[in-house]
Parts: structure tokens; C-alpha cells; sequence
């Protein structure tokens, strides 16, 4: 019998992969690392579409003690990020660690103990669980009629099909958020014609890529300090802290200066008039998540390539059919048409304390106490999990900070010192109503759709900037968290 926690787990990607590799830094515990999929990434692993990047500058989207010199571009390709977490797993030997084609089907707290149970059959439990299942996983498939029938391929961008008719072919993209638009950016030079199906056009942030020459590689390999200028520069951070200041309070200058720059964008960008008043959204910048491309607007603009604003009404075997008649011919369609936002770690059925449920909790709209501990559910923490901070920033950092904050909470179980904790209901809903009512004031609730929103239309976002989620999370306040005493049970 160990004396140690047993930590599981759940997920391989960004998040599960830090968990991991923390753990293997820490005393007093052992753990594994579930991942349904074959191989680790996550996000990086599932999306492969064409024109797959991070819209994060590259040197601000790594860990921030595992910096890469090698990145090959500002905005580094999806294939390289997914490298990247593959080198890291080398790197720190996680792969001991990790069971690949594990999906976890069932995770129920019995008798002070998390039992998994996996969709072979398997079975094991521990002392916590770090759900690090992401966000953007569970593809969106619009229920447009006829899609079935469709003779030529159509799937989703998160499950891109290699021998689809791209190259020369009649291709469609449903979907215009930053999928849409990347993809979109790539087959504009590939494709015979293309028909972007964009019923809500979205704000573009204008951004200028760039591949990093051999000599700055070589530069940031000799001197890290310049990677750090990258990320913790002026530069960047001011960036990031007048977007806080903005999304915060849709009033400020700060606003008034994003709105400026998208507007100008589009009047500079987009030569033909029509085509600009098509692509005008009608709904403050920043209110969906912001597109940033240097390319899209571009790309519209080449023969070939066609922006439609009508509503869909069917798809037949040979196309799509709108709503005021018209038809467009297709070989290839695809749906980049977002995620089903509000799953987490289900379908997944996490039974915690009392038989209750993460649907029974979740019934309305999923949420955590700072995004991490859910009440009933002891020693269950979550990285990524839902109401954490979403927006135009790596989503690393919030992990890196979430997982400080998780460890204070492993220190209180440390050595058999309590057998769990868990946030109480009382903190869960002081903290949600707080959260709810500051995320209403921001600028995702001006207006418009996006996947921030919950069920009610309030933004399911943390609703302040990351300084103020790194100093509200630099410390658990243990008063609001039910701390059971007693040895962890084996
Ligand atoms: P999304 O932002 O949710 O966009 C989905 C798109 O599909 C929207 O344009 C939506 O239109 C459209 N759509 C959905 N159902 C439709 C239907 N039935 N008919 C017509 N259109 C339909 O999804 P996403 O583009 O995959 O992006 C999701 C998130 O992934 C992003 O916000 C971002 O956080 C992340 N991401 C990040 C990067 C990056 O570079 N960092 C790149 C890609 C994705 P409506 O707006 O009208 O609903």
C-alpha cells in the first residue's frame, strides 16, 4: 500500500500535459495521465486543417519555463505547436506516465476515492482527479436539412479529411470565426472556387506574420532574454492589457482604439464596396472572440472566391441551396462551425459526493469556482474548465496559473493531512453571482452571439483581465473550501 496521492489525469493535451509534467517535479505523489485519442495534444493533435496556426504570438504561447528558440514564425503552424508539446513530453519522459486510447466513461467519488472507469472496460482510481479535458473538443454539427445527402465530402474542420477534394475543386466553408477564417485564408489560392458561408461576419484584427530568419533563431537560442522581451515586453503586455481593458469596459478609449483599428481594416483592406458592406459585422469588435488575420480579407478578394451573407436553406447532393433561391455548386463542404462549448469533460459521467452529477450541477450552464473546484465533487479540479478566462491570450498561462493555485490545493491533502476538498456551496455561488454580474458589463455581452455566452445570454467568461486571475488565484482562500480530515483511503 502506498502513502502517496494518486493524482489521475484526465486528457493529453496543453493542460494535461503540464499537470504531468509538474507532478513528475513532486514529492508524495504518483499519477497517470488518461487520454482517450492516440496520440498527445490535444487541440494541437485533433485540428490539422489547412492554414492551422496560433494567432498567439509564438513566443507567448509555450510554457513559460520551457521556452523554444526554433519557432519558425511569429505565428507558429498547428504541426509545429503539436511538435512542440511532443517535444515536451520527451523531454520531461512523461511518456511512462501516459495511457493513450484510455477514455474515461465513468468517474464516480465513492468511499473518499475517484473510481474511473474506461470505455474497454478498465478500471482504476485515486485519491484526485485534474480534469484537463478542454473546451473547443466536442465538434459543433449544425442541424442544416439535407446535410446527409451531400455527395461530396463535408466534415468538420476538427476532423479534416486528407482525401477530400480540395486542390482545383468547388469548395464551401460554413462557419467565419477563427476556423472559418484560417481556412478560408488557405484554400483562397488552392482551390477552383470558393464560397465562404458567413452569416455573421466577424471584425478582423489585422496582424502581419513573419518567419523568423536563421539568425534571430540563432539569436534567441544565445540569449533567452530576447525571447522573454517577446513575451513579458512592453509590447506585447500593453497589447494585452488595453484588450483587458476594453473587453472590461466596452466604454473606454481602449475600445474606442480596437474599434478604430478593425474599422480601418476593413475600409483600407476591402476594395469593392459591396464586398465591404457584405463583411461590415453589425455588433461591437470584441463582442465574439476577435479574428486575427493579415490574410482574409485578401483572400475574399481573389477570383474565384465568393462571400455568402444568406441564410442557408438545404443541402442537396450536389451543393448548398439558399434561402433566396440560389445554389452553389461543391465538391468539398466543410464545417467550420465551432464547438459545442458547454460539454467539458462530458460525455464523460462524473458522479461526486450524494450520487449527484456534473449534469445535475451543470443543468443550466457549466461553472466552476474560479474555474477549478466544483462543490460536491472533492479533490475533482479542473484546467481549462468552464467561466475561466477566454479571449485573445494563451490559454497556457491561465493553465500555468490555475495548476499553482490546484498544487496549494494538493499540499492541503499532502501526506494523508486530510482525505479531501472540495469548494463549498456557499463560496460556489458568492463567487458565481459576483462573476455573473461583472461578466454582464463586459464587452462579449454588447450584443451579438459567440460561444462565451451560457444558455441565458451571460457571458460564461472570467470577467476581469489576467493580472487581476493570477493575483485572485496566487492564494486558495481555504475558508471556502470543506476540508475533510482523515487519512486518504486506499
Ligand atoms: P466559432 O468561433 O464558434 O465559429 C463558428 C462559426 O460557425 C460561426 O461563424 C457561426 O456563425 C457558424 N455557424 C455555426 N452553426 C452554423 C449554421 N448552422 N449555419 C451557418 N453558420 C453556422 O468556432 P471556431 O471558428 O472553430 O473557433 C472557436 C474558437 O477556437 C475560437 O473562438 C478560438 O477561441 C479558438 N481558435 C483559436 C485559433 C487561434 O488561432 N488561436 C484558431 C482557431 C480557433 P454565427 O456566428 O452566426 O453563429
Amino acid at each position: 500500500m502506498s502513502d502517496k496521492t494518486r493524482v489521475l489525469v484526465i486528457g493529453a493535451g496543453m493542460s494535461g500535459i503540464l499537470a504531468g509534467l509538474k507532478l513528475t517535479q513532486r514529492a508524495g505523489v504518483e499519477f497517470l495521465i488518461y487520454e482517450k485519442a492516440d496520440a498527445v495534444g490535444g487541440t494541437w493533435k485533433y485540428n490539422r486543417y489547412p492554414g492551422l496556426s496560433c494567432d498567439v504570438p509564438a513566443h507567448a504561447y509555450t510554457y513559460s519555463f520551457e521556452p523554444n528558440p526554433d519557432w519558425s514564425a511569429v505565428y507558429a503552424p498547428g504541426a509545429e505547436i503539436r511538435r512542440y508539446f511532443e517535444s515536451i513530453v520527451e523531454r520531461y519522459d512523461l511518456k511512462p506516465f501516459i495511457r493513450l486510447n484510455s477514455e474515461v466513461t465513468r468517474c464516480e467519488w465513492r468511499s473518499g476515492q475517484w473510481h474511473l472507469t474506461f470505455a474497454d472496460g478498465r478500471v482504476d482510481h485515486g485519491d484526485v482527479v485534474i480534469a484537463a479535458s478542454g473546451v473547443l473538443h466536442h465538434p459543433n454539427i449544425p442541424a442544416i436539412p439535407g446535410l446527409d445527402d451531400f455527395a461530396g465530402s463535408t466534415f468538420h474542420s476538427t476532423d479534416w479529411d486528407d482525401s477530400a477534394k480540395v486542390d482545383d475543386a468547388r469548395v464551401g466553408v460554413i462557419g467565419c470565426g477563427s476556423t472559418g477564417v484560417q481556412i478560408v485564408s488557405a484554400l483562397s489560392t488552392r482551390a477552383r472556387s470558393l464560397v465562404h458561408f458567413c452569416r455573421t461576419p466577424q471584425w478582423i484584427m489585422p496582424i502581419r506574420q513573419r518567419e523568423y530568419s536563421q539568425q534571430e533563431k540563432a539569436s534567441f537560442r544565445a540569449d533567452p532574454e530576447l525571447i522573454d522581451a517577446i513575451r513579458y515586453g512592453d509590447k506585447y503586455q500593453g497589447v494585452l492589457r488595453r484588450f483587458e481593458a476594453a473587453v472590461t469596459n466596452p466604454d473606454s478609449p481602449q475600445m474606442a482604439e480596437i474599434e478604430q483599428i478593425v474599422r480601418e481594416n476593413l475600409e483600407t483592406s476591402v476594395r469593392d464596396e459591396a464586398l465591404r458592406e457584405k463583411l461590415r459585422p453589425n455588433y461591437r469588435a470584441a463582442c465574439k472572440r476577435l479574428i486575427f488575420s493579415g490574410e482574409y480579407y485578401e483572400a475574399v478578394q481573389r477570383p474565384g472566391v465568393f462571400v455568402e451573407t444568406g441564410a442557408i436553406e438545404v443541402v442537396e447532393p450536389r451543393g448548398v441551396r439558399m434561402r433566396d433561391g440560389s445554389f452553389h455548386a461543391l465538391d468539398t463542404l466543410v464545417l467550420a462551425t465551432g464547438f459545442a462549448v458547454d460539454r467539458f469533460i462530458r460525455p464523460t459521467r462524473v458522479t461526486g459526493e450524494n450520487g449527484v452529477t456534473l449534469d445535475d450541477i451543470w443543468s443550466r450552464h457549466p461553472t466552476a469556482y474560479f474555474a477549478v473546484s466544483v462543490p460536491g465533487f472533492p479533490n475533482f479540479f479542473m484546467l481549462n474548465g468552464p467561466s475561466g478566462p477566454v479571449g485573445n491570450f494563451s490559454l497556457i498561462d491561465v493553465a500555468e496559473t490555475q495548476w499553482r493555485y490546484i498544487e496549494q490545493l494538493l499540499d492541503v491533502l499532502a501526506g494523508g493531512k486530510a482525505q479531501s476538498i472540495a469548494v463549498t456551496r456557499q463560496a460556489f455561488d458568492a463567487y458565481e453571482q459576483w462573476r455573473v454580474t461583472e461578466a454582464r458589463k463586459t464587452v462579449f455581452a454588447t450584443g451579438c452571439s459567440s460561444w462565451y455566452l451560457d444558455d441565458q445570454g451571460v457571458p460564461n467568461t472570467w470577467p476581469k483581465g489576467l493580472p487581476e486571475f493570477r493575483e485572485a488565484m496566487s492564494k486558495p482562500v481555504l475558508q471556502d473550501y470543506e476540508i475533510k480530515a482523515g487519512v486518504l483511503s486506499r
